[in-house]
């Protein structure tokens, strides 16, 4: 569909691990320049111009965006360490293909003009901060924090960007880009399993939970792992252990979700008591009070010094938009199907728009489901900056997500792309 599976099939191989199947596209590493390369290349092919902005995030325009703020659409290319296919570029894919429908339309000139977005480094997975590149974009991240985030080579983010011909002394607030976007709608696998409750195979968010990560010391002593005696030592593995437990213990109480997903251990020899143990805490939970409360309390409890890396407030996602866009990516469901079109005008009628679209949560009847989601996004970020965001979400069967088992069916990818392309339709003609 309208080059939908060329572009999905020569990702395939970029950055995926032959061992684990899965994807290692850490920000600015040789996989994540490819798709650098692949993003110019897909813009450059459709005459769009683009640009990449003083914090890494690539821009592809159809339409002139100095002359009125546009449309834009798409996600992220870098993955989680062993990541799935789907998470980021289903996005970006799904963005310059709605492009590609609108043109086979006959649309030659946009009403508004129309961008297709890349943010850098979503996942944080290289230098442990998610979204840095929106975060940098709107200012909710300092310059110069982010300017001096190491990876795990000791290699800060500054020296990372110079290497690979950047200028770090450009990170920060972006103005000028931000006032060319007038909406932002981001499309994503569903991270979950809410759609496949509902049948449906598009969704819209409602909400992203409030969630954060921090960074926790456990100090010990390192000794000899075989002449110490038990009673003598002071292993720092312990209180962690413990740690991981009690997360687990507090988060189910307070209803929460709470990982240790990162552990590094030194000196890290199988045959060496621990001097240190650094673990990550990453937590969510709908409201903010749970999270703060989740770890005051695991805090309370542990030996540890806890420092906050990253946090990210409760976004509501702007209700109008929301309903606009469940609206109109629901009133698409007899294209998917061959029913008979529904017509604009009568998308909010349940009956017209086929059974299973009555089941399950619908806040707009009619509509796509509207559903909130756990995971942080590049959405997220711009809606808490005063950026109108929507998100619409792809049937994921398992749920499975950050894992190669992450899975959407091409068929479900398609339907993606044609709500998409309605949304990008119906904002071009409402924006004023
Ligand atoms: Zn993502």
């Amino acid at each position: 569909m309208n080059g939908f599976d060329g572009m999905w099939g020569a990702l395939a191989e970029v950055g995926r691990d032959r061992h684990t199947g899965g994807y290692r596209r850490d920000a600015w590493s040789e996989p994540d320049l490819a798709l650098r390369e692949w993003f110019a290349e897909e813009a450059d092919r459709r005459g769009l111009s683009r640009y990449e902005d003083r914090n890494g995030n690539q821009w592809a325009w159809w339409g002139d965006p100095s002359a009125a703020p546009g449309v834009v659409t798409g996600s992220h290319l870098d993955s989680v360490r062993d990541g799935g296919a789907f998470d980021g570029p289903l996005g970006v894919v799904s963005a310059f293909a709605a492009v590609d429908e609108l043109r086979a339309r006959g649309v030659t000139t946009p009403p508004r003009p129309i961008g297709v977005v890349c943010f850098s480094d979503e996942e944080g997975a290289r230098f442990g901060v998610p979204c840095v590149g929106s975060r940098l974009l709107t200012g909710v991240l300092d310059p110069a924090r982010a300017a001096g985030l190491t990876d795990d080579a000791g290699d800060t983010l500054a020296e990372v960007l110079r290497r690979a011909g950047r200028d770090p002394s450009g990170l920060g607030r972006d103005d000028e880009t931000l006032r060319r976007i007038g909406v932002f709608v981001e499309l994503h696998v569903e991270q979950g399993r809410g759609l496949v409750e509902t049948g449906a195979p598009v969704g819209v968010a409602s909400a992203i939970w409030p969630h954060g990560r921090w960074r926790l010391d456990f100090a010990g002593r390192a000794d000899h792992a075989g002449t110490t005696a038990l009673a003598d030592r002071d292993d720092p593995m312990l209180p962690y252990a413990r740690a991981v437990l009690a997360a687990r213990e507090i988060a189910e109480r307070r209803g929460a979700v709470a990982t240790f997903g990162r552990v590094r251990v030194a000196p890290g020899s199988a045959n060496a008591i621990p001097s240190l143990v650094r673990a990550w805490l990453d937590a969510r939970a709908p409201e903010e009070e749970t999270v703060r409360g989740l770890v005051a309390e695991l805090s309370a409890a542990c030996p540890a010094e806890v420092v906050c890396e990253s946090w990210t407030p409760v976004v509501e996602f702007d209700a109008v938009l929301r309903d606009r866009v469940a609206a109109v990516a629901g009133g698409l469901r007899g294209r998917f199907t061959g029913e008979p079109e529904i017509l604009p005008g009568n998308v909010a009628e349940p009956s017209r728009a086929g059974g299973d679209w009555t089941e399950g949560r619908r806040d707009t009847p009619g509509g796509a489901p509207v559903l909130p989601t756990g995971a942080g996004h590049d959405a997220g970020v711009l809606a808490g900056a005063g950026v109108p965001s929507a998100m619409l979400f792809v049937r994921n069967p398992t749920g499975v997500s950050h894992s190669p088992e992450e899975f959407a069916e091409r068929e479900d990818c398609h339907s993606g792309v044609t709500a998409l392309t309605a949304v990008l339709e119906d904002l071009c003609g409402l924006l004023v």
